[in-house]
């Protein structure tokens, strides 16, 4: 078969399962999408922000031509925003554009890669996309075990995958435990942190990441605009790094990897220091309307520090089934050995609401 061309290391990838598009339910379930409330992607249910859409409006006239390959204005925002040097900066499409230049540049059959248990999809895929071995650690409730990831770690590892906080169930590593966890680890072996949710962290607790990478050559910070800036149709994401690694992975990146609208709603976004903080309260009220139903339902959840939450229900196909039929998407997590829990993104309070009615419906029913 044509498959069979194919190494058998790609064969075995299990495909990457994204929350149900609203035009394919409404389709499915014959729904008005407008009223179909999508809570599956982590997304920010405000939209872009202002300034980020101005922006994108004002390059709409520069569509003909190439994005700049280099991504200097952006660069230089992100540089300045959080004091690092124009050479440690990569730009990529979306944040899992940068998690597989790591895997395409470091990785290959005979090398390994650890990740948690529960810890973000991706990780997994993008290492066996490359033939890599996945070196899966167990989880210590549900989130990262530094200390056993750490002695997971072979002479033929790379890399070490940490989500933080980790998606999808929200758990958070304390910045000591993380510092330890640099301290001990061999300084051959790349430790990839990938902070996307890390905008909607209380700043106590909050890691100095960026700062540690003077201390550290073999560390990548990956961050996204994805979640708290909300872009994440337009697709942009960044890894810090060393600027020996940074190079590496400069140079096998696609040339324009990141497009003109991306960049220019990212500068903005940047700027937009308003447009995060309501994002942010908007996260934190929504978070509070939601865990305060689960507990009054009786159901017990993950306590997160990201803009979703992780709840245990049972049956969590039966229950995904039942809210995709009156038009309310969440996250199924099977694929992530979590049968029995479904994860819904944080959204606007009628959103919120909404879910919360389904749920209630479903739980009283
Ligand atoms: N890392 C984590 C932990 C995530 O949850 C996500 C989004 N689901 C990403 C990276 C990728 O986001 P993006 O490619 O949109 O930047």
């Amino acid at each position: 078969s044509l498959a069979s061309l194919a190494p058998e290391y790609i064969r075995a990838i299990a495909p990457y399962q994204p929350g149900k598009p609203v035009s394919e339910l409404a389709r499915e379930m014959n729904l008005d999408p407008a009223k179909i409330v999508k809570l599956a992607s982590n997304e920010n249910p405000l939209g872009m922000g202002p300034k980020a859409r101005a922006a994108v409006e004002r390059e709409l006239a520069e569509l003909a031509r190439y994005p700049d390959g280099n991504g200097f204005d952006l660069k230089a925002k992100i540089a300045e925003r959080f004091a690092v040097n124009l050479d440690q900066i990569v730009l990529g499409n979306g944040s899992n554009d940068i998690l597989e230049l790591i895997a395409h540049a470091f990785l290959r059959e005979g090398d390994s890669a650890v990740f948690s248990e529960y810890a973000f999809a991706v990780y997994p895929l993008a290492t066996q996309a490359v033939g890599a071995t996945n070196i899966c650690v167990k989880a210590v409730d549900f989130g990262h075990d530094l200390d056993a990831m750490r002695a997971a770690i072979r002479p033929d590892t790379k890399i070490v995958w940490i989500a933080n906080p980790n998606n999808p169930t929200g758990t958070l590593a304390r910045p000591g435990d993380l510092i330890e966890f640099l301290e001990l680890c061999p300084k051959n072996v790349l430790v990839v942190l990938d902070e996307a949710y890390t905008e909607f962290l209380p700043r106590e607790k909050r890691s100095d990441s960026i700062g540690w990478l003077k201390q550290f050559a073999n560390l990548i910070v990956v961050r996204t605009f994805s979640k708290a800036y909300g872009l994440a149709g337009l697709r942009v994401g960044f890894a810090l790094a060393n600027p020996e690694v940074a190079d590496i992975l400069n140079r096998i990146r696609q040339p324009f990897n990141v497009n003109s609208l991306a960049q220019a709603a990212a500068v903005a976004a940047l700027d937009d220091l308003e447009f995060l903080k309501q994002s942010v309260e908007v996260n934190a009220a929504g978070m509070k309307q939601i865990t305060e139903a689960l507990q009054e339902l009786g159901l017990s959840f993950i306590e997160s520090y990201g803009n979703f939450v992780t709840f245990h229900c049972g049956d969590a196909k039966l229950l995904n089934q039942f809210m995709l039929e009156r038009g309310v998407i969440v996250r199924p997590l099977a694929g992530y050995g979590m049968a029995n829990s479904l994860r819904v993104s944080i959204g606007l309070p009628h959103e919120n609401a909404r879910f919360i009615e389904v749920l209630r419906e479903a739980m009283e029913g």
